[in-house]
């Protein structure tokens, strides 16, 4: 099923508000098989609106808009699309006295303007808003089905799922069905080489999306046993980089492996700041594994707080594989915690030399046998090399867990 797109706002167009709506559909109906072809963004004007539904390429089946239903914007979408389609409408008293008596409940008089809210068109039908008042259009003319609803996200959302999804899917044979898998610690261009003899041999579209942290790999077809067959041939390849599968988090993946082996861990961090700790805790039930941490930001702290001796910070410096091993040590006998995580390095902009670069990372983990340690050279830029510390020694949990 082919599916046209228009989002409707002036806020859009100047770059104030991000067209969240966009990614949000075309996800919704890439995952009931659909696939969004055509997208524009247009003005809050009757003249661009008309203009812009003209333009739907011929190949689209059904054409979804959101925006300009409210009544401020005085039906600039439902007036456009009934000339466009040239419709009367007629006034929906029951729906009129339902407005009423929600306005009524909630102590306010209704105001005349919301009296277009309750128009319906008499070729067409009205989409159910179980979180506002402006309720979706849906109008088939010409062979082109038109849905348009509301531009607030949470209403668009809410009226997507419980009233347009389920309209497609019926509409929907056969269906693509989408697997993803999860990589992060290996670029794209080295993930791309170590899977071309993969991809060389298989017909099955894979996308490969890279982020900041890590690299999603995701197989689609409409042949759920290819899917299956693909995701472990890419296993076989790669597997040593792949943390989870769907949309989990890597510091999902590692609570779960950390309950599975009953570990505990604690936090010793000097360029994260805290934010290794932060995704710990971004997972529920997180406390049971992950006891606490020490931002340990100036050396004076490394010192009294987790026993890293002066002579490693004097011999070696702050950032040094001495030190992080000392701080991860440190954390480990002072929560008392089966594993112990340390970061140490040059975040910047500023105070990198030529022997310790901006972007330099030490990360150590000390675990029951001995201490692992990795040295990192990331990126010049600061809260981007926060991030992939994070991760990095996020990573590094996964690593020794996934070992032995
Ligand atoms: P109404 O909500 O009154 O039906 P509308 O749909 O155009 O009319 P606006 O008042 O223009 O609503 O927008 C409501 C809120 O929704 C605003 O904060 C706006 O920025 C936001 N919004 C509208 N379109 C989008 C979009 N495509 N993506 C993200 N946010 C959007
Ligand atoms: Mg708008």
């Amino acid at each position: 099923m082919k599916v046209g797109l228009i989002t409707i706002g002036n806020e859009l167009l100047s770059g104030f508000t991000t067209d969240t709506n966009a990614a949000w559909i075309g996800q919704r109906i890439g995952e009931v098989g659909g696939v969004v072809i055509w997208h524009l963004t247009t003005q809050d004007s009757r003249e661009d609106i008309i203009r812009s539904i003209e333009s739907t390429p011929e190949d689209v089946q059904v054409l979804i808009i959101t925006g300009g239903l409210g009544p401020t914007h005085d039906d600039i979408t439902a007036t456009s699309l009934y000339h466009w389609a040239q419709t009367e409408t007629e006034f929906d008293e029951d729906y009129w006295k339902e407005l009423e008596e929600k306005f009524k409940n909630r102590n306010v008089t209704i105001p005349e303007i919301n009296k277009n809210q309750a128009l319906k068109p008499i070729d067409g039908e009205m989409i159910q808003n179980p979180v506002g008042s402006a309720r979706g259009i849906r109008i088939n003319k010409n062979g082109l089905d038109i849905i348009a609803l509301p531009g607030v996200p949470a209403e668009m959302k809410a009226m997507m799922t419980l009233s347009v999804i389920p309209l497609l899917d019926e509409n929907i044979h056969n269906p693509i069905h989408n697997q993803t898998l999860r990589t992060t610690g290996i670029m794209e261009s080295a993930l791309a080489e170590k899977l071309e003899p993969i991809l060389r041999e298989t017909k099955v579209k894979l996308a490969f999306l890279p982020k900041l942290t890590g690299v999603d790999i995701r197989i689609s077809s409409a042949d759920t046993n290819e899917i299956s067959e693909l995701r472990d041939a890419i296993f076989h390849a790669v597997g040593k980089y792949i943390f989870g599968e769907g949309d989990i988090l890597l510091e999902e993946a590692i609570g779960k492996l950390l309950i599975k082996k009953n570990l505990t861990i604690g936090v010793a961090e000097s360029c994260t700041g805290g934010l290794i700790s932060d995704r710990f805790t971004n997972v529920s039930g997180s406390s049971v594994y992950f006891h606490g941490g020490i931002i340990a930001y100036q050396n004076k702290v490394k010192i009294t707080e987790l026993n890293v001796k002066k002579e490693t910070l004097e011999t070696f410096g702050a950032v040094s594989e001495e030190t992080a091993i000392e701080m991860a040590k440190g954390i480990q006998s002072r929560l008392q915690v089966n594993l112990g995580l340390s970061s140490t390095g040059i975040a910047g902009p500023g105070g990198g030399t030529d022997e310790k670069p901006v972007g330099l990372l030490f990360i150590a983990l000390a675990h029951a046998k001995g201490v692992m340690t990795k040295k990192f050279n990331l990126t010049k830029k600061r809260i981007i090399n926060k991030e992939l510390a994070s991760q990095a020694a996020l990573n590094m949990i996964r690593i020794h867990l996934t070992r032995d």
